[in-house]
């Protein structure tokens, strides 16, 4: 046995070292323990294992091939960068692969209606998508401030068939929306059950989501060890609430000879307010039923959180990258709009991909350090979606 050994987390409680838990009430305590029973059982069976396999190998379209991005080294001159393809699920990112599980695992349970909340509306839509496919109800929660400015994943939830509840009340963004939604699952937790969009919340949420999520890197390594023979020398994938990063990561964690990186957005710069880098800026504290490392004022509200890339705007982030980050086995950087920007345009031009603005802050950092290393040290990046979404808002920024 190595005395590198990093699994299995949570503990009982739900804890990663210090982080996680469940700070909830008593009422909702005793419901996410029935969800984690039934989650621990219903994975175990043949019969959900077989259905969820068949449906990420023919639907999703995995596994996600991993691209040597040859002209985007030779540009840079150093380390070999290598991408490991999310972006070519169908839905265009990696959250198909939790909310499957997700949706899946509602039917198993027999509830009648998944609800969720949803910020910029890719987890409303990759939820969407999974309840149509497996052919339950599903209520999902968006602030009305988010309606307006995110009007093609609106249709797509609409044709999708989800029923979408606009929350005006407060700031009407995303933590209202996690505010409604949640009272709405409230209403009867028995026969409805809560999809939550990434590696947070309370216990066993960041447990599931990872482990729907962890078939990334199961795949990843596989298939570098394919191609190279050997392991990467750095993996790495953006931060948000975390969860392509732990689906990357969680499968590396015993590989000592690997550096793990997450990727977190400066923004303007962490000297302003506008930067998202809970890892680097946060203290620890509580948000959304879970201790974690937050952004937070001296009252412990969360602060206005900014990136560039709108599924990174989170001022907590997952459990399990925290105490990652206290044992010194994940490090956390950061990358810049600018960066991130600049990546995403040459990844653009030089590979004829368009990365997601989040998942360009991961490019960013293999960029960086991809000058710094030599042509025999290789660094594996998530490329956690697809830049579509993104390319109105690129273009009229840079004036294209
Ligand atoms: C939502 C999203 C993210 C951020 O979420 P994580 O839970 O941190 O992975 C990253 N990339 C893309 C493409 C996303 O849609």
């Amino acid at each position: 046995m190595s005395s590198f050994d990093f699994g299995p987390m949570p503990d009982k409680e739900g804890f990663f070292g210090q982080y996680g838990g469940q700070i909830i009430p008593p009422e909702l305590k005793a419901i996410m323990d029935e969800i984690n029973t039934a989650y621990e059982e219903i994975r175990q069976t043949p019969d959900f294992q077989e259905e969820l396999q068949m449906l990420l190998t023919d639907f999703v379209g995995r596994p996600s091939p991993i691209y040597f991005a040859r002209r985007l080294s030779d540009k840079i001159g150093g380390a070999r960068i290598f991408l490991k393809r999310e972006d070519l699920n169908h839905t265009g990112a990696h959250k198909i692969n939790h909310c499957l599980g997700e949706a899946l695992l509602a039917k198993f349970m027999g509830k009648t209606k998944v609800i969720a909340e949803t910020g910029a509306g890719q987890h409303g839509v990759a939820l969407a998508t999974a309840c149509a496919l497996v052919g339950i109800p599903c209520e999902i929660h968006m602030g009305q401030v988010d309606i307006e400015k995110e009007h093609p994943n609106v249709t797509k939830m609409k044709i999708l068939g989800c029923t979408l509840i606009p929350v005006t009340r407060g700031t009407a963004t995303l933590k209202d929306a996690v505010d409604s939604a949640f009272e709405a699952y409230l209403k009867d937790p028995v026969n409805y059950i809560y999809a939550i969009g990434s590696v947070v919340g309370p216990h066993p949420f960041p447990k599931i989501v990872r482990d729907f999520q962890s078939v990334i890197g199961r795949e990843a390594r596989q298939q570098f060890m394919e191609k190279e023979g050997k392991l990467p020398d750095y993996i790495t994938a953006c931060v948000g609430g975390g969860s392509n990063a732990m689906g990357l990561f969680t499968e590396f964690l015993n590989d000592e000879s690997v550096t793990i990186v997450g990727v977190e957005p400066s923004g303007k710069g962490l000297d302003t307010p506008y930067h998202s880098a809970t890892m680097t800026k946060g203290t620890q504290g509580e948000i959304h039923g879970f201790k974690c490392y937050v952004l937070q004022d001296s009252n412990g509200e969360p602060l206005p959180v900014h990136s560039i890339a709108s599924g990174l705007d989170y001022p907590g982030v997952g459990p399990q990258h925290c105490h990652l980050k206290d044992l010194d086995r994940v490090q956390y950087d950061v990358a810049s709009d600018q960066e991130c920007l600049d990546a995403f345009m040459m990844l653009s031009r030089v590979e004829g991909i368009i990365p997601a603005l989040e998942s360009a802050h991961a490019v960013a950092w293999a960029i960086r350090k991809a000058a710094t290393l030599g042509p025999d040290q290789t660094i594996l990046v998530n490329l956690s979606g697809r830049g579509y979404k993104d390319a109105d808002y690129v273009s009229e920024k840079l004036g294209l």
